[in-house]
């Protein structure tokens, strides 16, 4: 039978995530990878985590067990209500504004079917997030494609591409705009205030929303803390968060916070998806962040990664700084640094030796949509160990060199 004749346009247009191929060679032996973006296991709270599990199963086994709302459980939004108001001081969010989700992805998911039809245009950054561009590409859209600079967006050029669609006729075509506002995956840039403000000033002319994507924003090892897009303008933002980075990614938990006829919406949009989210993490993080300080929890994790992030600043100044026109990224926060290297090189194409060095990256041409910029990578630096971090550097220099040689 002819399978592919049976296909929507979309899924034939799907390819497989180039990220998972790669990294199915991640755990040979003596390999050290700066691919994958996961936290280190370690350090899950296993132990709060089962004790919590255990009791909720024994003495609450009617709510976790059982379907939930679409909405969520309206204890963990108690509790995510609660962390907003004392680490952000937004104490206006209800209920109300928001909806719980299977992880960021699904609410990525959610916010593409809900607000893209085919001929809508979104903003997005160059390089994107690899999961969104999949997400929102289940609706073809038409992407506006925003080059990434050191401080985050480049709005001149947004700015230039709405006044074009603005004269043809087609501003009320475009949607949103999809801004990482911290420690971007895979740029590990940051969008500063000034920025922030631009962009909110935009999308006011330009009467368009903003979706802030901020899973790594509690990640912050050192610089100040930038408050959230969503702060600036709760009325055009609509604010993702999940529990990925900060508790635990195998509990699915990500939150939708936004307007209240937007928030129904989308909460239509994932009844058809999955009638609910599991009650049964649901509730395991809502006791968690009941019992314990979330945020005083994880911070010897980022200690942790910044002390791996210096190390792996160190690294690449000693092993590939005196390279001509290479430059990287300074992350202040977050798992990723990316490089670029000078132009001619393809990471690709390098892959394949760098496999046999044993060391892995990302290839940079896995975040784009449009014409990949191909001489760039992304270096994850919070699994391997410091002395990794250094060797794993060595080894990615040798590779460029005999790389450049061939
Ligand atoms: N957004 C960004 C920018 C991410 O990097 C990730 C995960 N790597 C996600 C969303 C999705 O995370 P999750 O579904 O685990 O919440």
């Amino acid at each position: 039978m002819n399978f592919e004749s049976k296909l929507s346009e979309v899924s034939k247009r799907i390819k497989s995530s180039i990220i998972r191929e790669l990294l199915k060679v991640a755990n040979n032996p003596g390999m050290i990878s700066f691919g994958g973006g996961v936290p280190d296991p370690d350090t899950f709270p296993r132990n709060k985590l089962a004790e919590i599990s255990k009791e909720i199963l024994e003495n609450e086994h009617r709510f976790v067990l059982q379907y939930g709302t679409t909405e969520g459980d309206v204890e963990l939004k108690k509790g995510y209500i609660n962390l907003l108001k004392k680490y952000d001081g937004i104490d206006w969010v209800k209920d109300e504004n928001m909806v719980i989700t299977v992880g960021s992805q699904q609410a990525l998911y959610l916010v593409g079917m809900t607000l893209l039809d085919k001929n809508s245009y979104c903003g997005v950054s160059r390089p994107i997030y690899l999961g969104a561009a999949s997400a929102f590409s289940q609706r073809a859209p038409k992407f506006i494609n925003i080059p990434l600079t050191k401080d985050g967006l480049d709005l001149e050029y947004l700015e230039r591409e709405l006044e074009k669609l603005y004269e043809i006729g087609e501003i009320d075509k475009f949607k949103f705009v999809y801004a990482i506002s911290n420690f971007h995956n895979p740029g590990g840039v940051t969008m500063n205030l000034e920025k922030r403000k631009k962009l909110v000033e935009l999308a006011e002319k330009y009467d368009f929303l903003i979706v802030e994507d901020d899973p790594y924003g509690a990640l912050r090892f050192e610089g100040n803390k930038v408050p959230s897009i969503y702060s600036l303008a709760p009325n055009r933002t609509i604010l993702l968060n999940t529990f990925s980075k900060v508790l635990a990614p195998g509990l699915r938990l990500g939150v939708i916070i936004g307007d209240e006829f937007l928030i129904r919406k989308i909460t239509m949009t994932k009844q058809a998806a999955d009638l609910c989210s599991p009650s049964l993490t649901q509730r395991l993080a809502a006791r968690y962040i009941q019992r314990y300080d979330l945020y005083d929890e994880i911070a010897p994790t980022i200690k942790l990664y910044g002390e791996k992030k210096d190390t792996m600043m160190k690294a690449i100044e000693e092993n590939l700084g005196d390279i001509k026109d290479i430059d990287w990224t300074r992350p202040e926060g977050g798992l990723f640094t990316w490089i670029t290297l000078p132009k001619g090189i393809d990471t690709m194409e390098m892959f394949e030796m760098a496999k046999m060095e044993k060391v892995l990256y990302i290839p940079g041409e896995a975040f784009y949509v449009d014409e990949p910029d191909r001489n760039t990578m992304r270096i994850s630096f919070c699994l391997p160990s410091h002395e990794e971090i250094h060797e794993g550097m060595r080894r990615l220099r040798r590779v460029i060199d005999k790389y450049a040689k061939e």
